[in-house]
Protein backbone atom coordinates (compact mmCIF):
# COMPACT_ATOMS: atom_id res chain seq x y z
CA UNK A 1 0.00 0.00 0.00
CA UNK A 2 1.44 3.43 -1.14
CA UNK A 3 0.53 6.12 1.72
CA UNK A 4 -0.12 8.71 -1.88
CA UNK A 5 -3.05 6.34 -2.74
CA UNK A 6 -4.30 5.68 0.75
CA UNK A 7 -6.30 7.60 3.73
CA UNK A 8 -4.02 8.26 6.76
CA UNK A 9 -6.11 10.28 8.59
CA UNK A 10 -3.45 10.63 11.07
CA UNK A 11 -3.73 13.86 13.69
CA UNK A 12 -1.34 15.51 15.80
CA UNK A 13 -3.45 16.68 18.45
CA UNK A 14 -5.27 14.54 21.41
CA UNK A 15 -9.11 14.71 20.87
CA UNK A 16 -10.00 16.52 23.91
CA UNK A 17 -12.99 13.89 24.33
CA UNK A 18 -11.00 10.76 24.20
CA UNK A 19 -10.68 9.73 27.59
CA UNK A 20 -8.10 6.77 27.83
CA UNK A 21 -5.34 6.14 25.52
CA UNK A 22 -6.72 3.65 23.46
CA UNK A 23 -9.61 6.31 22.16
CA UNK A 24 -7.16 8.83 22.10
CA UNK A 25 -4.70 6.57 19.55
CA UNK A 26 -7.31 5.24 17.38
CA UNK A 27 -8.64 8.62 16.52
CA UNK A 28 -5.15 9.79 16.03
CA UNK A 29 -3.81 6.67 14.45
CA UNK A 30 -7.40 7.09 11.51
CA UNK A 31 -8.47 4.16 12.57
CA UNK A 32 -11.87 5.09 13.69
CA UNK A 33 -13.88 8.36 13.03
CA UNK A 34 -17.01 9.20 15.60
CA UNK A 35 -20.24 9.33 13.52
CA UNK A 36 -22.65 9.55 16.64
CA UNK A 37 -22.79 8.73 20.32
CA UNK A 38 -20.96 5.14 20.43
CA UNK A 39 -21.29 4.57 16.50
CA UNK A 40 -17.84 5.03 14.71
CA UNK A 41 -16.81 4.38 11.19
CA UNK A 42 -13.84 2.11 10.98
CA UNK A 43 -11.10 3.72 8.86
CA UNK A 44 -8.79 1.66 6.49
CA UNK A 45 -6.08 0.94 9.14
CA UNK A 46 -8.45 0.37 11.76
CA UNK A 47 -10.32 -2.46 9.45
CA UNK A 48 -7.05 -3.77 9.03
CA UNK A 49 -6.97 -4.63 12.23
CA UNK A 50 -10.15 -5.60 12.95
CA UNK A 51 -10.24 -7.65 10.41
CA UNK A 52 -6.80 -9.82 11.79
CA UNK A 53 -8.44 -9.91 15.05
CA UNK A 54 -11.76 -11.30 13.49
CA UNK A 55 -9.55 -13.91 11.56
CA UNK A 56 -7.46 -15.22 14.31
CA UNK A 57 -11.13 -15.41 16.00
CA UNK A 58 -12.90 -17.21 13.47
CA UNK A 59 -9.83 -19.89 12.63
CA UNK A 60 -9.87 -20.71 16.09
CA UNK A 61 -13.52 -21.34 16.10
CA UNK A 62 -13.01 -23.38 13.36
CA UNK A 63 -10.34 -25.24 14.77
CA UNK A 64 -12.50 -25.95 18.11
CA UNK A 65 -15.02 -27.13 15.55
CA UNK A 66 -17.51 -24.63 15.59
CA UNK A 67 -19.47 -23.90 11.95
CA UNK A 68 -20.08 -20.39 10.94
CA UNK A 69 -22.79 -18.41 9.49
CA UNK A 70 -24.82 -15.66 9.74
CA UNK A 71 -28.02 -14.01 11.26
CA UNK A 72 -29.83 -10.71 10.29
CA UNK A 73 -29.20 -7.75 12.75
CA UNK A 74 -33.13 -7.11 12.87
CA UNK A 75 -35.02 -9.69 14.66
CA UNK A 76 -38.48 -9.71 15.18
CA UNK A 77 -40.34 -8.52 18.30
CA UNK A 78 -42.23 -12.39 18.65
CA UNK A 79 -39.03 -14.23 19.55
CA UNK A 80 -38.11 -11.98 22.64
CA UNK A 81 -41.43 -12.29 23.30
CA UNK A 82 -41.47 -15.86 23.42
CA UNK A 83 -38.24 -16.31 25.58
CA UNK A 84 -39.61 -13.48 28.36
CA UNK A 85 -36.59 -10.80 27.05
CA UNK A 86 -39.02 -8.13 25.13
CA UNK A 87 -39.79 -7.09 28.75
CA UNK A 88 -36.51 -7.98 30.81
CA UNK A 89 -33.85 -6.58 28.40
CA UNK A 90 -35.18 -2.85 28.84
CA UNK A 91 -33.99 -0.07 27.25
CA UNK A 92 -30.29 -1.23 25.79
CA UNK A 93 -32.33 -3.46 23.58
CA UNK A 94 -32.67 -1.10 20.58
CA UNK A 95 -36.50 -1.32 18.96
CA UNK A 96 -38.01 -0.36 15.97
CA UNK A 97 -41.35 -1.01 13.56
CA UNK A 98 -41.54 -1.50 10.25
CA UNK A 99 -44.11 0.01 7.93
CA UNK A 100 -46.66 -2.49 8.96
CA UNK A 101 -46.31 -1.37 12.55
CA UNK A 102 -44.95 -4.59 13.17
CA UNK A 103 -42.10 -4.79 16.11
CA UNK A 104 -38.65 -5.67 16.04
CA UNK A 105 -34.95 -5.41 17.54
CA UNK A 106 -31.84 -4.94 16.70
CA UNK A 107 -30.09 -7.70 18.04
CA UNK A 108 -27.95 -7.27 21.29
CA UNK A 109 -27.18 -11.06 21.39
CA UNK A 110 -28.55 -14.00 19.35
CA UNK A 111 -30.17 -16.32 21.68
CA UNK A 112 -33.76 -16.28 20.21
CA UNK A 113 -32.76 -16.23 16.78
CA UNK A 114 -30.43 -19.38 16.82
CA UNK A 115 -33.07 -21.42 19.09
CA UNK A 116 -35.64 -20.47 16.25
CA UNK A 117 -32.95 -21.75 13.44
CA UNK A 118 -32.45 -24.53 15.56
CA UNK A 119 -35.86 -26.04 16.25
CA UNK A 120 -36.75 -25.65 12.87
CA UNK A 121 -33.50 -27.17 11.43
CA UNK A 122 -32.48 -29.97 13.94
CA UNK A 123 -34.75 -33.15 14.90
CA UNK A 124 -32.93 -35.57 15.90
CA UNK A 125 -29.79 -36.47 18.60
CA UNK A 126 -27.85 -37.68 15.94
CA UNK A 127 -27.52 -34.07 14.37
CA UNK A 128 -26.26 -33.29 18.39
CA UNK A 129 -24.05 -31.94 19.00
CA UNK A 130 -23.84 -29.08 17.34
CA UNK A 131 -21.83 -25.49 17.99
CA UNK A 132 -22.66 -22.52 15.63
CA UNK A 133 -21.08 -19.33 15.44
CA UNK A 134 -21.23 -15.89 13.24
CA UNK A 135 -19.04 -12.97 13.58
CA UNK A 136 -21.92 -10.02 13.25
CA UNK A 137 -22.55 -6.62 14.01
CA UNK A 138 -24.49 -6.38 17.46
CA UNK A 139 -26.40 -3.36 18.13
CA UNK A 140 -26.94 -1.93 21.90
CA UNK A 141 -28.67 0.91 23.17
CA UNK A 142 -25.96 1.71 26.29
CA UNK A 143 -27.13 3.78 28.74
CA UNK A 144 -22.97 5.52 28.60
CA UNK A 145 -21.26 4.67 25.51
CA UNK A 146 -17.52 5.83 25.64
CA UNK A 147 -14.33 5.23 25.32
CA UNK A 148 -14.44 4.53 21.22
CA UNK A 149 -15.09 1.18 20.67
CA UNK A 150 -14.58 -0.26 23.71
CA UNK A 151 -18.27 0.75 24.37
CA UNK A 152 -19.91 1.36 21.55
CA UNK A 153 -23.94 0.85 20.66
CA UNK A 154 -23.03 -0.95 17.35
CA UNK A 155 -19.80 -3.31 17.65
CA UNK A 156 -18.40 -6.57 16.17
CA UNK A 157 -19.35 -9.52 18.41
CA UNK A 158 -18.04 -13.34 17.27
CA UNK A 159 -20.83 -15.23 18.89
CA UNK A 160 -21.53 -18.77 19.49
CA UNK A 161 -24.27 -21.04 20.51
CA UNK A 162 -24.19 -24.88 21.07
CA UNK A 163 -26.67 -27.38 21.54
CA UNK A 164 -26.69 -30.32 23.38
CA UNK A 165 -28.65 -33.47 24.43
CA UNK A 166 -26.75 -33.79 28.09
CA UNK A 167 -25.43 -31.66 30.50
CA UNK A 168 -21.80 -33.35 30.48
CA UNK A 169 -21.90 -32.75 26.64
CA UNK A 170 -22.34 -29.37 27.05
CA UNK A 171 -19.57 -28.83 29.72
CA UNK A 172 -17.18 -30.99 27.46
CA UNK A 173 -17.91 -28.22 24.54
CA UNK A 174 -17.84 -25.37 27.00
CA UNK A 175 -14.02 -26.69 28.13
CA UNK A 176 -13.10 -26.69 24.67
CA UNK A 177 -14.39 -23.09 23.98
CA UNK A 178 -12.49 -21.49 26.69
CA UNK A 179 -9.07 -23.21 25.01
CA UNK A 180 -10.20 -21.95 22.19
CA UNK A 181 -10.72 -18.44 23.88
CA UNK A 182 -7.42 -18.92 25.77
CA UNK A 183 -5.49 -19.57 22.42
CA UNK A 184 -7.22 -16.98 20.78
CA UNK A 185 -5.84 -14.15 23.10
CA UNK A 186 -2.58 -15.74 23.16
CA UNK A 187 -2.36 -15.81 20.04
CA UNK A 188 -3.04 -12.23 19.11
CA UNK A 189 -0.33 -10.71 22.26
CA UNK A 190 -2.81 -10.49 25.08
CA UNK A 191 -2.10 -10.37 28.98
CA UNK A 192 -5.53 -11.78 30.04
CA UNK A 193 -7.31 -13.48 32.33
CA UNK A 194 -10.16 -15.91 32.60
CA UNK A 195 -12.66 -15.48 35.42
CA UNK A 196 -15.02 -17.19 37.22
CA UNK A 197 -18.15 -14.78 36.37
CA UNK A 198 -22.09 -14.54 37.15
CA UNK A 199 -24.11 -14.93 34.77
CA UNK A 200 -26.43 -11.99 34.61
CA UNK A 201 -29.68 -11.42 32.35
CA UNK A 202 -28.06 -14.22 30.01
CA UNK A 203 -29.13 -16.78 32.63
CA UNK A 204 -27.62 -20.23 33.23
CA UNK A 205 -24.88 -21.63 35.71
CA UNK A 206 -21.51 -21.99 34.78
CA UNK A 207 -19.92 -18.92 33.37
CA UNK A 208 -16.31 -17.02 32.67
CA UNK A 209 -15.21 -13.97 31.62
CA UNK A 210 -12.09 -13.10 30.23
CA UNK A 211 -10.37 -10.06 30.69
CA UNK A 212 -7.49 -8.36 29.68
CA UNK A 213 -5.44 -6.89 32.16
CA UNK A 214 -5.52 -2.69 32.15
CA UNK A 215 -5.49 0.03 34.56
CA UNK A 216 -8.06 1.84 32.38
CA UNK A 217 -10.64 -1.15 32.70
CA UNK A 218 -14.43 -0.78 33.84
CA UNK A 219 -14.42 -4.37 35.56
CA UNK A 220 -12.95 -5.62 38.75
CA UNK A 221 -11.62 -8.84 38.86
CA UNK A 222 -10.94 -10.70 42.16
CA UNK A 223 -7.06 -12.62 42.62
CA UNK A 224 -6.35 -14.76 45.43
CA UNK A 225 -2.85 -14.63 46.72
CA UNK A 226 -3.40 -18.55 47.39
CA UNK A 227 -5.03 -20.42 44.93
CA UNK A 228 -5.89 -19.60 40.89
CA UNK A 229 -8.57 -18.31 41.90
CA UNK A 230 -9.59 -15.45 39.55
CA UNK A 231 -13.29 -14.16 39.52
CA UNK A 232 -15.51 -10.94 38.22
CA UNK A 233 -16.06 -8.98 41.47
CA UNK A 234 -19.73 -9.76 41.26
CA UNK A 235 -18.97 -13.63 41.51
CA UNK A 236 -16.40 -13.15 44.64
CA UNK A 237 -19.24 -11.58 46.54
CA UNK A 238 -21.95 -13.70 45.63
CA UNK A 239 -19.89 -16.79 47.19
CA UNK A 240 -18.46 -14.74 49.88
CA UNK A 241 -19.15 -16.87 52.81
CA UNK A 242 -21.46 -15.18 55.18
CA UNK A 243 -19.02 -14.92 57.98
CA UNK A 244 -16.95 -13.15 55.91
CA UNK A 245 -18.97 -10.08 55.12
CA UNK A 246 -19.07 -7.26 57.34
CA UNK A 247 -22.68 -6.32 59.08
CA UNK A 248 -25.11 -4.90 56.74
CA UNK A 249 -26.14 -0.88 57.69
CA UNK A 250 -29.02 -0.39 59.45
CA UNK A 251 -30.05 1.96 57.82
CA UNK A 252 -30.25 1.20 54.52
CA UNK A 253 -33.28 3.82 52.88
CA UNK A 254 -31.19 6.56 54.41
CA UNK A 255 -29.92 9.09 51.26
CA UNK A 256 -26.90 11.31 51.74
CA UNK A 257 -28.30 14.69 51.80
CA UNK A 258 -26.73 17.53 49.42
CA UNK A 259 -24.19 18.49 52.11
CA UNK A 260 -22.78 15.54 53.09
CA UNK A 261 -21.22 14.36 50.12
CA UNK A 262 -18.14 12.93 50.93
CA UNK A 263 -17.83 9.61 52.58
CA UNK A 264 -16.22 11.00 55.66
CA UNK A 265 -19.25 13.44 55.58
CA UNK A 266 -21.76 10.96 55.30
CA UNK A 267 -19.86 9.30 58.31
CA UNK A 268 -20.29 12.43 60.46
CA UNK A 269 -23.60 13.08 59.46
CA UNK A 270 -25.25 9.81 60.04
CA UNK A 271 -23.36 8.37 62.62
CA UNK A 272 -22.13 5.54 60.47
CA UNK A 273 -19.59 2.72 59.77
CA UNK A 274 -18.28 2.62 56.06
CA UNK A 275 -20.66 -0.52 55.92
CA UNK A 276 -20.04 -2.72 52.52
CA UNK A 277 -23.47 -3.26 52.41
CA UNK A 278 -24.07 -4.11 48.43
CA UNK A 279 -27.69 -2.95 47.18
CA UNK A 280 -28.96 -1.74 43.77
CA UNK A 281 -28.94 1.62 42.90
CA UNK A 282 -32.01 2.50 40.02
CA UNK A 283 -31.85 5.84 38.49
CA UNK A 284 -35.68 6.89 36.95
CA UNK A 285 -36.14 9.14 34.22
CA UNK A 286 -39.01 10.58 32.59
CA UNK A 287 -39.03 12.82 29.36
CA UNK A 288 -37.93 16.33 29.57
CA UNK A 289 -38.91 18.89 27.28
CA UNK A 290 -36.81 18.10 24.95
CA UNK A 291 -37.58 14.44 24.79
CA UNK A 292 -34.62 13.12 26.55
CA UNK A 293 -34.97 11.35 29.92
CA UNK A 294 -34.37 13.83 33.31
CA UNK A 295 -33.27 12.46 36.43
CA UNK A 296 -36.47 12.53 38.57
CA UNK A 297 -35.88 9.43 41.21
CA UNK A 298 -33.67 7.10 42.57
CA UNK A 299 -34.53 4.63 44.12
CA UNK A 300 -32.60 1.71 46.24
CA UNK A 301 -33.72 -1.61 45.77
CA UNK A 302 -32.98 -4.29 48.51
CA UNK A 303 -31.44 -7.47 46.99
CA UNK A 304 -33.85 -6.90 43.74
CA UNK A 305 -36.83 -7.57 45.21
CA UNK A 306 -39.51 -5.45 44.33
CA UNK A 307 -41.13 -5.70 47.39
CA UNK A 308 -38.23 -4.11 49.33
CA UNK A 309 -38.60 -0.99 47.07
CA UNK A 310 -38.03 2.21 48.85
CA UNK A 311 -37.03 5.52 47.62
CA UNK A 312 -36.94 8.99 49.91
CA UNK A 313 -36.40 12.77 49.09
CA UNK A 314 -33.33 13.25 47.57
CA UNK A 315 -31.57 16.35 46.52
CA UNK A 316 -31.96 15.88 42.68
CA UNK A 317 -35.38 14.29 43.05
CA UNK A 318 -38.28 17.01 41.97
CA UNK A 319 -40.51 15.70 45.26
CA UNK A 320 -40.19 13.89 48.15
CA UNK A 321 -40.87 10.20 47.44
CA UNK A 322 -41.17 7.73 49.87
CA UNK A 323 -43.10 4.35 48.12
CA UNK A 324 -43.49 0.38 47.61
CA UNK A 325 -43.69 -0.20 44.19
CA UNK A 326 -42.60 1.29 41.16
CA UNK A 327 -46.62 2.28 40.46
CA UNK A 328 -46.78 4.43 43.12
CA UNK A 329 -43.33 6.37 41.79
CA UNK A 330 -45.30 7.02 38.61
CA UNK A 331 -48.41 8.00 40.18
CA UNK A 332 -46.49 10.94 42.82
CA UNK A 333 -44.50 11.84 39.60
CA UNK A 334 -47.36 12.16 37.53
CA UNK A 335 -45.43 10.62 34.70
CA UNK A 336 -47.86 9.48 32.13
CA UNK A 337 -47.80 5.52 32.09
CA UNK A 338 -45.14 4.17 30.00
CA UNK A 339 -43.00 7.07 30.03
CA UNK A 340 -41.22 6.44 33.40
CA UNK A 341 -38.68 3.59 33.64
CA UNK A 342 -35.45 2.48 34.63
CA UNK A 343 -32.97 4.25 32.41
CA UNK A 344 -31.21 1.31 32.24
CA UNK A 345 -28.49 1.63 34.66
CA UNK A 346 -28.74 -0.76 37.61
CA UNK A 347 -25.89 -0.84 39.78
CA UNK A 348 -24.54 -2.40 42.80
CA UNK A 349 -23.76 0.69 45.38
CA UNK A 350 -23.02 1.16 49.20
CA UNK A 351 -25.95 2.33 50.38
CA UNK A 352 -23.84 4.71 52.52
CA UNK A 353 -21.93 5.93 50.02
CA UNK A 354 -24.53 6.61 47.75
CA UNK A 355 -24.15 10.12 47.31
CA UNK A 356 -20.84 10.00 45.96
CA UNK A 357 -21.59 7.48 43.55
CA UNK A 358 -24.49 9.17 42.27
CA UNK A 359 -22.29 12.50 41.81
CA UNK A 360 -20.36 10.65 39.96
CA UNK A 361 -23.06 8.96 37.77
CA UNK A 362 -24.61 12.04 37.12
CA UNK A 363 -21.38 14.12 36.81
CA UNK A 364 -20.79 11.45 33.61
CA UNK A 365 -23.83 11.55 32.44
CA UNK A 366 -23.93 15.33 31.60
CA UNK A 367 -20.46 15.34 30.09
CA UNK A 368 -21.60 13.29 27.83
CA UNK A 369 -24.64 15.19 27.65
CA UNK A 370 -26.61 12.88 25.72
CA UNK A 371 -28.92 11.03 27.93
CA UNK A 372 -29.48 13.18 30.84
CA UNK A 373 -29.55 17.07 31.05
CA UNK A 374 -30.32 19.98 34.01
CA UNK A 375 -28.40 18.63 36.61
CA UNK A 376 -25.51 19.93 38.10
CA UNK A 377 -23.36 18.81 40.82
CA UNK A 378 -20.11 19.21 42.21
CA UNK A 379 -17.40 17.11 41.16
CA UNK A 380 -15.41 16.98 43.51
CA UNK A 381 -16.74 14.04 45.59
CA UNK A 382 -16.56 11.68 42.95
CA UNK A 383 -13.15 10.79 44.23
CA UNK A 384 -13.87 6.95 45.27
CA UNK A 385 -11.95 3.67 44.05
CA UNK A 386 -13.96 0.63 42.71
CA UNK A 387 -13.04 -1.47 44.62
CA UNK A 388 -14.75 0.42 48.19
CA UNK A 389 -17.91 -0.18 46.22
CA UNK A 390 -18.19 -3.58 46.46
CA UNK A 391 -18.66 -5.94 48.85
CA UNK A 392 -15.19 -7.59 48.49
CA UNK A 393 -11.99 -5.49 49.16
CA UNK A 394 -8.46 -6.05 48.41
CA UNK A 395 -7.51 -8.68 51.58
CA UNK A 396 -10.38 -9.91 51.88
CA UNK A 397 -10.04 -14.00 52.62
CA UNK A 398 -10.62 -15.22 48.95
CA UNK A 399 -13.76 -17.46 48.82
CA UNK A 400 -11.96 -19.91 48.11
CA UNK A 401 -10.75 -20.27 51.55
CA UNK A 402 -6.62 -20.03 50.18
CA UNK A 403 -5.05 -16.62 50.66
CA UNK A 404 -6.41 -13.41 50.52
CA UNK A 405 -7.67 -11.14 47.57
CA UNK A 406 -5.74 -8.65 45.42
CA UNK A 407 -8.22 -6.58 42.85
CA UNK A 408 -6.96 -5.77 39.60
CA UNK A 409 -8.86 -4.13 36.59
CA UNK A 410 -10.05 -5.64 33.64
CA UNK A 411 -11.63 -5.06 30.26
CA UNK A 412 -14.15 -7.90 29.29
CA UNK A 413 -13.33 -9.11 26.01
CA UNK A 414 -14.87 -12.64 26.30
CA UNK A 415 -18.10 -14.54 28.26
CA UNK A 416 -18.67 -17.64 28.21
CA UNK A 417 -22.08 -19.70 29.35
CA UNK A 418 -23.61 -22.52 30.45
CA UNK A 419 -27.01 -22.26 29.18
CA UNK A 420 -28.81 -24.94 30.11
CA UNK A 421 -32.08 -24.79 28.95
CA UNK A 422 -33.27 -21.37 29.85
CA UNK A 423 -34.08 -20.54 26.29
CA UNK A 424 -34.69 -24.09 24.66
CA UNK A 425 -37.51 -24.46 27.30
CA UNK A 426 -38.64 -21.05 26.52
CA UNK A 427 -38.87 -21.63 23.22
CA UNK A 428 -39.75 -25.07 23.01
CA UNK A 429 -36.44 -26.68 21.11
CA UNK A 430 -36.49 -30.18 21.44
CA UNK A 431 -35.10 -33.21 19.57
CA UNK A 432 -36.08 -36.74 19.40
CA UNK A 433 -33.91 -38.68 21.52
CA UNK A 434 -32.81 -42.27 21.61
CA UNK A 435 -35.83 -43.26 22.50
CA UNK A 436 -37.94 -41.52 19.99
CA UNK A 437 -39.08 -39.22 23.01
CA UNK A 438 -39.27 -35.62 22.24
CA UNK A 439 -36.28 -33.88 24.71
CA UNK A 440 -35.46 -30.42 25.14
CA UNK A 441 -31.91 -29.18 24.18
CA UNK A 442 -29.38 -28.11 26.55
CA UNK A 443 -27.18 -24.87 25.33
CA UNK A 444 -24.00 -22.80 25.23
CA UNK A 445 -23.46 -19.85 24.21
CA UNK A 446 -19.81 -18.06 24.04
CA UNK A 447 -19.29 -14.16 22.90
CA UNK A 448 -16.00 -12.46 22.39
CA UNK A 449 -15.61 -8.76 22.00
CA UNK A 450 -13.94 -8.59 18.30
CA UNK A 451 -13.93 -4.63 17.86
CA UNK A 452 -12.85 -4.16 21.87
CA UNK A 453 -10.12 -6.31 21.59
CA UNK A 454 -9.04 -3.72 19.27
CA UNK A 455 -8.97 -0.68 21.58
CA UNK A 456 -7.86 -3.88 24.63
CA UNK A 457 -4.83 -4.29 22.83
CA UNK A 458 -4.27 -0.61 22.32
CA UNK A 459 -4.24 0.04 26.16
CA UNK A 460 -2.09 -2.91 26.66
CA UNK A 461 0.49 -2.07 23.87
CA UNK A 462 1.31 1.37 23.92
CA UNK A 463 4.40 4.20 24.72
CA UNK A 464 4.25 8.28 24.02
CA UNK A 465 4.53 7.82 20.44
CA UNK A 466 1.86 5.90 19.99
CA UNK A 467 0.41 2.08 19.37
CA UNK A 468 2.61 -0.87 19.38
CA UNK A 469 1.03 -3.62 17.39
CA UNK A 470 1.52 -7.15 18.37
CA UNK A 471 2.71 -8.49 15.01
CA UNK A 472 -0.59 -11.07 15.48
CA UNK A 473 -2.59 -7.78 14.66
CA UNK A 474 -1.06 -4.71 13.17
CA UNK A 475 -2.25 -2.88 10.40
CA UNK A 476 1.17 -3.31 8.19
CA UNK A 477 4.03 -5.35 9.54
CA UNK A 478 6.56 -3.01 7.49
CA UNK A 479 6.89 0.35 6.64
CA UNK A 480 8.94 2.12 3.99
CA UNK A 481 10.24 5.45 4.93
CA UNK A 482 12.75 6.75 1.71
CA UNK A 483 14.01 9.98 3.76
CA UNK A 484 13.18 12.85 0.91
CA UNK A 485 12.67 10.60 -2.14
CA UNK A 486 11.65 13.57 -4.27
CA UNK A 487 15.02 15.26 -4.21
CA UNK A 488 17.24 12.00 -4.89
CA UNK A 489 17.78 9.92 -8.34
CA UNK A 490 18.67 6.67 -6.82
CA UNK A 491 16.26 6.51 -3.79
CA UNK A 492 12.71 5.80 -5.91
CA UNK A 493 13.73 3.08 -7.62
CA UNK A 494 15.70 1.55 -4.83
CA UNK A 495 12.38 1.99 -2.39
CA UNK A 496 10.01 1.11 -5.16
CA UNK A 497 11.96 -2.63 -5.75
CA UNK A 498 12.58 -3.13 -2.08
CA UNK A 499 8.47 -2.48 -1.96
CA UNK A 500 7.93 -4.73 -4.83
CA UNK A 501 9.62 -7.76 -3.53
CA UNK A 502 8.66 -7.88 0.12
CA UNK A 503 4.83 -7.27 -1.34
CA UNK A 504 5.54 -10.53 -2.82
CA UNK A 505 6.82 -12.13 -0.41
CA UNK A 506 3.76 -11.72 1.18
CA UNK A 507 4.54 -9.15 3.16
CA UNK A 508 1.79 -6.50 4.76
CA UNK A 509 3.88 -3.47 3.73
CA UNK A 510 3.26 0.26 3.84
CA UNK A 511 5.38 2.63 1.38
CA UNK A 512 5.57 6.12 2.69
CA UNK A 513 6.14 7.93 -0.86
CA UNK A 514 4.35 11.62 0.31
CA UNK A 515 6.35 14.29 -0.55
CA UNK A 516 6.63 14.94 3.34
CA UNK A 517 9.33 15.35 5.54
CA UNK A 518 11.00 12.74 7.07
CA UNK A 519 10.59 13.61 10.92
CA UNK A 520 6.50 13.66 9.47
CA UNK A 521 7.08 10.70 8.16
CA UNK A 522 8.92 8.89 11.13
CA UNK A 523 5.87 10.13 13.47
CA UNK A 524 2.96 8.63 11.72
CA UNK A 525 4.48 5.61 11.03
CA UNK A 526 5.68 5.16 15.09
CA UNK A 527 1.94 6.56 15.87
CA UNK A 528 0.10 4.24 13.51
CA UNK A 529 2.13 1.39 15.45
CA UNK A 530 3.34 -0.91 12.50
CA UNK A 531 5.89 -2.97 14.17
CA UNK A 532 9.00 -2.84 11.59
CA UNK A 533 10.23 0.00 9.34
CA UNK A 534 12.73 0.55 6.68
CA UNK A 535 14.32 3.70 6.50
CA UNK A 536 15.80 4.47 2.67
CA UNK A 537 18.11 7.59 2.94
CA UNK A 538 21.16 9.24 1.06
CA UNK A 539 23.98 8.96 3.45
CA UNK A 540 23.46 5.14 4.61
CA UNK A 541 22.95 4.24 0.23
CA UNK A 542 26.42 5.93 -0.14
CA UNK A 543 28.02 2.58 1.80
CA UNK A 544 24.86 0.69 -0.51
CA UNK A 545 22.97 0.25 2.98
CA UNK A 546 19.70 0.68 4.06
CA UNK A 547 18.74 1.11 7.91
CA UNK A 548 15.64 -1.30 9.92
CA UNK A 549 14.07 -0.73 13.50
CA UNK A 550 11.84 -1.83 14.99
CA UNK A 551 8.94 -0.09 16.45
CA UNK A 552 10.13 -1.16 19.92
CA UNK A 553 13.10 0.35 20.31
CA UNK A 554 14.97 -2.70 20.28
CA UNK A 555 16.81 -3.02 17.25
CA UNK A 556 18.13 -0.90 14.86
CA UNK A 557 20.37 -2.68 12.27
CA UNK A 558 22.06 -1.94 8.80
CA UNK A 559 21.56 -3.88 5.97
CA UNK A 560 22.79 -4.12 2.23
CA UNK A 561 20.40 -3.47 -0.23
CA UNK A 562 21.23 -6.64 -1.98
CA UNK A 563 20.49 -8.17 0.86
CA UNK A 564 17.55 -6.84 2.39
CA UNK A 565 14.95 -8.51 1.24
CA UNK A 566 15.74 -11.80 1.91
CA UNK A 567 17.08 -10.45 5.39
CA UNK A 568 13.26 -9.70 6.62
CA UNK A 569 11.16 -12.18 5.09
P1 LIG B 1 -20.12 -5.28 29.47
O1 LIG B 1 -20.12 -5.89 30.84
O2 LIG B 1 -18.82 -4.66 29.12
O3 LIG B 1 -21.30 -4.38 29.22
P2 LIG B 1 -21.51 -7.53 28.54
O4 LIG B 1 -21.29 -8.44 29.70
O5 LIG B 1 -22.79 -6.77 28.48
O6 LIG B 1 -20.28 -6.49 28.43
P3 LIG B 1 -21.77 -9.81 26.79
O7 LIG B 1 -23.24 -9.83 26.68
O8 LIG B 1 -21.10 -10.79 27.68
O9 LIG B 1 -21.29 -8.30 27.15
O10 LIG B 1 -21.19 -9.86 25.28
C1 LIG B 1 -20.00 -10.53 24.87
C2 LIG B 1 -18.85 -9.58 24.60
O11 LIG B 1 -19.21 -8.50 23.75
C3 LIG B 1 -18.34 -8.89 25.85
O12 LIG B 1 -17.49 -9.75 26.58
C4 LIG B 1 -17.60 -7.69 25.26
O13 LIG B 1 -16.29 -8.06 24.90
C5 LIG B 1 -18.40 -7.37 24.03
N1 LIG B 1 -19.25 -6.18 24.24
C6 LIG B 1 -20.35 -6.09 25.00
N2 LIG B 1 -20.88 -4.87 24.96
C7 LIG B 1 -20.09 -4.14 24.15
C8 LIG B 1 -20.11 -2.79 23.69
N3 LIG B 1 -21.08 -1.97 24.06
N4 LIG B 1 -19.14 -2.38 22.84
C9 LIG B 1 -18.16 -3.22 22.44
N5 LIG B 1 -18.09 -4.51 22.84
C10 LIG B 1 -19.03 -4.97 23.68
MG1 LIG C 1 -23.25 -4.82 28.81
MG1 LIG D 1 -20.19 -7.85 31.56
MG1 LIG E 1 -20.58 -10.37 29.68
Amino acid sequence: MRTSQYILATLKETPSDAEIVSHQLMLRAGMIRRLASGLYTWLPSGLRVLRKVEAIVRDEMEKAGAIEMLMPVIQPADLWVESGRWEQFGPELLRIKDRHNREFALGPTHEEVITEFVRKEISSYKQLPLNLFQVQTKVRDEVRPRFGVMRAREFTMKDAYSFHLSDTCLDATYRVMHQAYCNIFERIGLEYRPVIADTGSIGGSVSHEFHVLAESGEDAIAFSSGSDYAANIEKAEAVMPTEARPEPSKDLNTFATPEAKTIDELKKKHGVKPHRCVKTLIVYGTPNEDGQRGLVALVVRGDHELNELKAEKHPLCDSPLEFAKDEDIIANLGAAPGSLGPVGLSIPVIVDRSASILADFVAGANKDGEHYSGINFDRDVTQYDIADLRNVVEGDISPCGQGTLSIKRGIEVGHIFQLGTKYSEAMKAGVLNEEGKNQIMTMGCYGIGVSRIVAAAIEQHNDKNGILWPQSIAPFQLAIVPMNMHKSHRIPDIAERIYQELSAAGIEVLFDDRKERPGVMFNDMELIGIPHTLVIGERNLDNNQVEYKSRDGQTAELFDVENVVAELI
